[in-house]
């Protein structure tokens, strides 16, 4: 090769891609970042949403991490493509429901094709052996190389020299001595890296990079699964698993209740598409019904609206029902439901 070697980096918004890229960009590599967008993603929709985190920084992570490393990025959706991962992954979920070995052979093999579309020669990734449970181990490192077809032109800068020499390292386009060997779950090291190159106010190096591996999301996910018979789900469908209080008191629908007024502001988007209740006796929140109610169900869920507002000791509450269409609010009179009546398997 006569030209400047040309890696592609995988950027997920975290240290350890930015330290990846970084390291090979020192070996005087041409390095652009991609950063695949899942739907999952946890940066820039509850922070941006909930007025209580307005403090916190809205910024993109991966754009930041590309901004630092003086690169391109190419964000790439791949929502739809996604869906098979999460919903039929080969090597099964994490703790919870994380596909992350069939995320990593998919999002490798998306960043394979890209680079043999735009003739690069390698792939990077921040990956680092035993520092994760399920996708980064020292057995499910060639499993994600083999499956997504990159073969020896996957790179791992972080933890390299615990690894075969790929294929940049033989045709010396990269000196695997100025390569790491870092191993297992200790942030140490990527801080001491990240210091010497002068990154600070990077993101959390413990934070989950999506909502997949998110306890509570994924039960919410289960469930919309469940009672829908079938496993599937849209765009709108995973963004309103990371807004508001859930409660579920029948298979044929659910609630979403609005905790507080940027949730509330960010359901009005969904208010075309669903059965909405909002009180207008007292301030409270914006409800979405997800599913069929019938006008009992409905009954049901106007005296659980009124429990969430203003209202919730008072005699009765004066709720607005709307249709998705778009027809005059039918007014409703309820009685506030104790929360003592709310049963416990109702929150989802
Ligand atoms: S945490 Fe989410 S994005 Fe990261 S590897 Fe696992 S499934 Fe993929």
């Amino acid at each position: 090769m006569t030209n400047q070697p040309k890696a592609v980096a995988l950027i997920s918004g975290g240290l350890d891609s930015l330290l990846a890229a970084r390291v090979v960009m020192e070996q005087g590599v041409h390095v652009e970042g991609i950063n695949f967008y899942t739907g999952f993603c946890v940066e820039g929709h509850t922070h941006a949403i909930r007025k209580k985190d307005r403090q916190r920084p809205k910024r993109n992570n991966a754009l930041w991490s590309a901004e630092q490393l003086g690169i391109k990025l190419h964000i790439v959706d791949i929502i739809d493509e996604y869906k098979d991962v999460v919903i039929n992954p080969k090597h099964g979920y994490g703790s919870n429901l994380n596909p992350c070995l069939d995320c990593k052979i998919f999002m490798v093999n998306k960043a394979h094709e890209w680079m043999a579309e735009n003739g690069f020669d390698f792939i990077i990734t921040g990956e680092v052996v035993g520092q994760r449970p399920m996708s980064q181990r020292k057995d499910t490192m060639p499993v994600v190389a083999r499956d997504s077809g990159a073969g020896d032109r996957l790179v791992r800068p972080l933890c390299a020299r615990n690894l075969p020499a790929t294929l940049p390292e033989r045709e010396g386009w990269l000196d695997r001595d100025r390569l790491y060997g870092f191993n297992g779950r200790s942030r140490k090291p990527q801080m001491a890296l990240a210091k010497q190159f002068g990154f600070e106010d990077y993101a959390q190096p413990a934070g989950g990079c999506c909502f997949l591996t998110d306890k509570q999301y994924s039960v919410k996910l289960a469930d919309l699964w469940r009672t829908r018979g079938r496993r599937e789900y849209d765009l709108d469908d995973i963004m309103l698993l990371k807004v508001g209080r859930h409660l579920r008191p029948g298979a044929n629908f659910k609630l979403i209740v609005g905790r507080e007024e940027g949730e509330n502001r960010f359901l009005e988007g969904y208010r075309k598409r669903f059965i909405n209740i909002i009180p207008t006796s007292h301030t409270g929140p914006l409800v979405l019904l997800d599913g069929e109610p019938g006008a009992a169900d409905i009954e049901l869920a106007a005296r659980l609206t009124a429990r969430f507002s203003q209202g919730r000791d008072a005699g009765c509450v004066t709720v607005a029902v709307n249709q998705p269409g778009g027809i005059a609010p039918t007014l409703l009179d309820v009685v506030p439901m104790p929360s003592e009546e709310i049963p416990m398997d109702w929150y989802v």
